[in-house]
């Protein structure tokens, strides 16, 4: 049965969209089967995992109104060797449409159900916001990873994402944790970062990821070519950060079961 992971944090700009598409391409590169969830209209994720988000019959769109089947709307990115189920602005409805839904919160939820053993991991890319969409993500996911840069506000914006996350795994998800906080765009030469890297792990101890993903061009350009930076150039730092960080999830998800048969 897959891992869902979401990957969240409501400020924007802070690597969601390039976090879940390196660690899906680095996963795959370990030889695990994985799937991508578009959940942002902006289509991001969709575009640089090489699809085009102006030419879909079906997107997550259909899939969470139940207009289609999720084989329908299924995609592959070529590059990235994962599947892709992809989003564009049609998404942007969808928070009005799912308020009159029944179950309005667990429409993502349900429709993995009939897949979910298709896959190792399902990550699944959230909205810079804590609407409707995002709700329908914690609900379906077993865990959360925040990526976050190490700057000022990004510790208060943390507050608010953790206290979401509480309620929501109160009301609609019990089984809801962090998996972990992922450190983006590090610079371990700035004196900001190392303070805030530092408060970062007295509060949230082993939950801060070890691998830290440096500011890298590479991860930058990637995207417009539809690809992973591990494609795109396989020895740049960002590509091997995302590596790393690829074996460090697996790494954790092996000691949780280890855990649970205990
Ligand atoms: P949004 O909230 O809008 O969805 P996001 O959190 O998904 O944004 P990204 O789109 O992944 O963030 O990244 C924001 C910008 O920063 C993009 O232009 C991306 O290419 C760039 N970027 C992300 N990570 C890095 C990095 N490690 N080094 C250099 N540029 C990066
Ligand atoms: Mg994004």
């Amino acid at each position: 049965m897959a891992n869902v992971i979401a990957i969240a944090n409501q400020k924007g700009g802070v690597a969601k969209t390039t976090t879940c598409i390196n660690l899906a391409a680095s996963l795959v590169a370990t030889r695990r089967r994985v799937l991508l969830i578009d959940l942002d209209p902006q289509g991001n994720a969709t575009t640089g995992s090489g699809v085009d988000k102006l030419s879909l019959e079906h997107s997550i769109y259909d899939v969470l109104t139940g207009d289609c089947d999720f084989s329908q709307a299924i995609h592959f990115s070529e590059h990235g060797g994962y599947q892709v189920l992809p989003a564009n602005r049609d998404l942007t409805a969808a928070e009005v449409v799912l308020l009159n839904m029944d179950d309005k919160e667990y429409r993502l939820r349900d429709a993995l159900l009939p897949v979910r053993n298709n896959y190792d991991y399902i990550l699944i890319d959230c909205p810079p916001s804590l609407s409707m969409l995002t709700v329908n993500a914690l609900s379906a996911a077993d865990s959360v990873i925040i990526p976050m840069q190490c700057e000022y506000y990004a510790l208060e914006g943390l507050t608010d994402l953790v206290n979401s996350i509480t309620r929501i795994a109160e009301a609609l998800n019990p089984e809801l944790h962090i998996e972990g906080l992922l450190r983006t765009m590090y610079d371990p030469r700035s004196s900001l970062t190392r303070e805030v890297s530092e408060q970062l792990k007295q509060h949230f101890g082993e939950l801060l990821y070890e691998t830290t993903i440096p500011r890298n061009v590479r991860l930058a350009e990637a995207p417009s070519h539809g690809m992973p930076a591990l494609v795109y150039d396989k020895q740049s730092r960002g590509a091997q950060a995302y590596l790393a960080l690829a074996a460090e999830v697996a790494r954790r998800q092996r000691k949780k079961s280890r855990n649970a048969q205990a």
